[in-house]
């Protein structure tokens, strides 16, 4: 036992502490109260600790445990704790970390305590690849290992070296409008893309847990007015297509293999670090550029169509929250709203005072050969599974998004 002095914590070694859900909870076999401390301090040493899939905390390890909560009684239960010393950190891999959700998910497991892994494909513009992970700061805490969704070869040394718990397969060429002019690309990354990842999972890692970004797109040509996982697909573009196909093999590989494969079925989620060909993004960069004089139209496609947005923070929590259920399965993550193109240019140009009347117009280079009309989510299992709620509205999200391309173009002019 180490004394601190008398406002430090009194280091005491814990015989036995035994690891009982992935959630960090222990129970303490021996404790004694810890002279001055304001938080609960251990130095323990742990003979054996497993977690429910035997891999994260299994050996011996010396960690420190740290317990918000109030002195308890002998045998007692510990909700919140945080093991301190490397070891019993899990592990992610995310494929697509450079992208939006990539971004966003870094961001959500690092604050969880997950050592995170990135899969990055190799870029001449070495600069512009971490661009998302500097914007929230994160860069340096992720770790990036050289691969392809294309090179199974390179995924499968990604999950031998990273040794993951979760994997969550976000790469894609996501893009609707480019499947159009690259749809055999398209169907080789998002669709066997999809593939070489959960069989490369399968081959490597087949106790990790694995998460596969499908798409409310499937809907395409929509069959129920609110869709939900029992809705028929229809899909209306090469990406939606390719998405099919990476949808059903991640169910066939969870009812063939007893895989923990769960396909999420994200409606449309955007946010500041949304790629700027993606309409929301399009249309706030544009507001704030028309807001600077730096241009006074903006060339759209078709207004009517309508989307569930979400925000991309809250999307994340949702897949995140997929994979810590015991059980895998699909789900709709979506707001439950839908709002026409049109009504969202009228709310950011409105958040920068002005009307969208006076600048957007009709470009018929921005038309589809193919359109989904309308897209709206039923949330509602995610709701009762996952306990998942939406908690960023469109409004609030619009204007995050005006606000941080004002200040882009802003320090741009400077
Ligand atoms: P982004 O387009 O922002 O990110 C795509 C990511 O995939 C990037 O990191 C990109 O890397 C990577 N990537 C592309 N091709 C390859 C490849 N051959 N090998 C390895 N990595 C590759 O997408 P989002 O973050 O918005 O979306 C994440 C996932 O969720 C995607 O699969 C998307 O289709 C899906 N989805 C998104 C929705 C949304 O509204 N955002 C809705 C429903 C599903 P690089 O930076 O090098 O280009
Ligand atoms: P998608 O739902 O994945 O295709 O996401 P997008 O943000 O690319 O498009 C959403 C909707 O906005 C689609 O119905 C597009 O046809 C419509 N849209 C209208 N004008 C534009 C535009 O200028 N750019 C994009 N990307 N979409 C537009």
């Amino acid at each position: 036992m180490e004394q601190r002095g008398a406002t430090q914590p009194v280091w005491q070694t814990l015989p036995d502490l035994s690891v009982q859900k992935p959630d960090h909870e222990v129970s303490v076999a021996s404790q004694r109260r810890c002279q001055g401390a304001r938080r609960r301090v251990w130095h323990a040493v742990l003979s054996v600790a497993k977690g429910h899939d035997g891999e994260w905390f299994g050996g011996s390890q010396l960690v420190m445990v740290v317990a918000y909560w109030p002195w308890r009684a002998e045998g007692s239960k510990l909700a919140t704790v945080s093991f301190q010393s490397g070891g019993f950190m899990r592990r992610a891999l995310i494929t697509g970390i450079t992208g939006q959700d990539g971004a966003y998910l870094a961001e959500l497991l690092l604050s969880e305590g997950y050592e995170v892994f990135g899969l990055l494909r190799r870029s001449a513009s070495a600069e512009v690849m971490g661009e998302r992970l500097r914007w929230l700061g994160i860069e340096s805490e992720v770790r990036m290992i050289d691969g392809d969704l294309m090179d199974l070869s390179s995924i499968a040394r990604a999950l031998q070296l990273v040794k993951p718990s979760e994997v969550y397969n976000l790469a894609a060429q996501s893009f609707v409008r480019t499947s159009w002019d690259q749809p055999l690309l398209t169907g080789q990354v998002t669709g066997m893309g999809a593939h070489n990842v959960i069989e490369a999972v399968r081959l490597v890692a087949p106790e990790a847990r694995f998460y596969q970004a499908s798409s409310s797109e499937m809907f395409g040509k929509i069959h129920q007015e609110k869709q939900g996982e029992k809705t028929p697909f229809y899909p209306r573009s090469p990406y939606a297509v390719a998405k099919l196909y990476a949808h059903w093999i991640t169910v066939n590989y969870r009812e063939s293999f007893g895989m923990h494969a769960s396909s999420g079925i994200l409606f449309n989620h955007e946010s500041p670090l949304r790629g700027i060909e993606f309409v929301t993004r399009k249309v706030t960069d544009g507001v704030a550029r028309i807001k600077l004089g730096l241009a006074h139209d903006l060339p759209m496609g078709n207004l009517d169509a309508t989307r569930d947005w979400g925000h991309a923070k809250d999307y994340v929590r949702a897949m995140w929250l997929m994979l810590q259920q015991p059980e895998a399965d699909d789900y709709v993550v979506a707001t439950g709203r839908t709002v026409s193109v049109r009504e969202m240019c009228r709310i950011a140009f409105a958040c920068a005072g002005l009307d969208y009347r006076d600048h957007v117009r009709v470009d018929d280079r921005f038309l589809r050969p193919a359109e989904v009309d309308v897209l709206l989510g039923d949330p509602g299992k995610a709701k009762d599974k996952l306990g998942w709620e939406p908690r960023i509205t469109l409004e609030e999200m619009i204007a995050e998004m005006v606000e941080a391309d004002l200040v882009r173009h802003r320090s741009r002019m400077r």
